[in-house]
């Protein structure tokens, strides 16, 4: 199974390195919480991953015409307003497709507002469209042989001249991120993954369109091609989450952690037990209240350096 398998992965906030198997894709730092690593391996094997679907895609087309009317007279602002509706719709019809931690509400705002305005900017920033217009156009330029898994194949030579402009893509939008202060509000914090993310989406849809010896090539270049590891016994504590009740194991020296369950980032190192039922649990770090997920209290998380919560009243 691969969930019993560690891809070596080290944090770069806090240097750990991983010590517990992740369930998804993204993998979050054991002692930090911090996302670390984006498992390609788990990511092409996750049944779950799926397209948006027909209800996502009827939004998508009664916007476009809205979309391209405010790209053309200019309206920046009219075109964050209709980004933001299409990107929550995006999470509603396929939340697999987005960091589990989407399901912690902190979180998915700040995902939300950055997904729409990068979108936004990239559409209005000349040195990103004539990025993706060499794009479109070799996109356009592919050629292709019979043969391969899917009928199709593409021929070697177009295919690179794709990728080259997949890697220009991504080093204008790290310009444009650091000039407009997209960077500053990215989720996940200033974290090296995204681009990793990004470079392992498109590997993920190519695949089955190359021959073996640009798949070696390409996993190379793209260094997706990983190591794995055997878990190592660590000294946890298995405590449920405040937020869903999944078991967190909580490791030695921990200070902050994601949920398996819920993906929302939990305090690691207190443990607190809820002033109404008593169940002893770990606080979600970046919600304000929550509902104890025992009895359903709403507690508040304010207090939770005084080792236990107050009651909401
Ligand atoms: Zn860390
Ligand atoms: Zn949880
Ligand atoms: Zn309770």
């Amino acid at each position: 199974m691969t969930t019993l398998r560690i891809k070596l992965s080290r944090c770069h906030l806090c240097n750990a390195t991983k010590t517990r198997p992740s369930p998804t894709a993204y993998v979050f730092c054991d002692f930090c919480g911090a996302l670390i690593d984006f498992d390609f391996q788990t990511a092409i094997s996750d049944p779950r991953s799926k397209l948006p679907g027909p209800e996502y895609e009827r939004l998508r087309a009664a916007l476009a015409p809205q979309l391209e009317k405010a790209q053309q007279r200019g309206d920046k602002d009219a075109y964050l307003e209709l980004q933001r509706k299409l990107f929550a719709a995006y999470v509603e019809a396929c939340p697999a497709a987005c960091s589990p931690r989407i399901n912690d509400p902190a979180y998915r705002e700040k995902y939300l507002e950055h997904s729409a305005r990068s979108a936004t900017e990239g559409v209005f920033d000349p040195e990103m469209k004539a990025a993706s217009d060499r794009q479109a156009a070799a996109m356009k330029a592919l050629q292709w042989i019979p043969g391969g898994a899917m009928g199709v194949t593409c021929r070697p030579e177009t295919f690179w001249a794709l990728y080259d402009t997949v890697l220009e893509m991504a080093e204008v939008g790290k310009r444009m991120g650091e000039r407009t202060g997209l960077s500053a509000l990215q989720p996940d914090g200033d974290t090296p993954v995204g681009e990793r993310i990004g470079l392992s989406l498109f590997v993920q849809g190519w695949l089955p369109y190359l021959k073996k010896p640009e798949i070696d090539e390409l996993m190379r270049r793209t260094g997706l091609a990983t190591e794995y590891v055997e878990p190592t016994a660590a000294t946890d504590e298995v405590v449920p989450c405040g937020v869903c009740k999944a078991d967190v194991h909580r490791l030695e020296g921990a200070k902050q952690c994601v949920c398996d369950g819920c993906g929302h980032l939990l305090f690691a190192n207190v443990v607190t037990s809820c002033s109404h039922c008593a169940a002893k649990l770990l606080l979600p770090a970046e919600r304000t209240s929550f509902q104890c997920a025992f009895c359903a209290t709403e507690l508040r998380t304010q207090a939770w350096t005084m080792g236990h919560l107050d009651k909401r009243v």
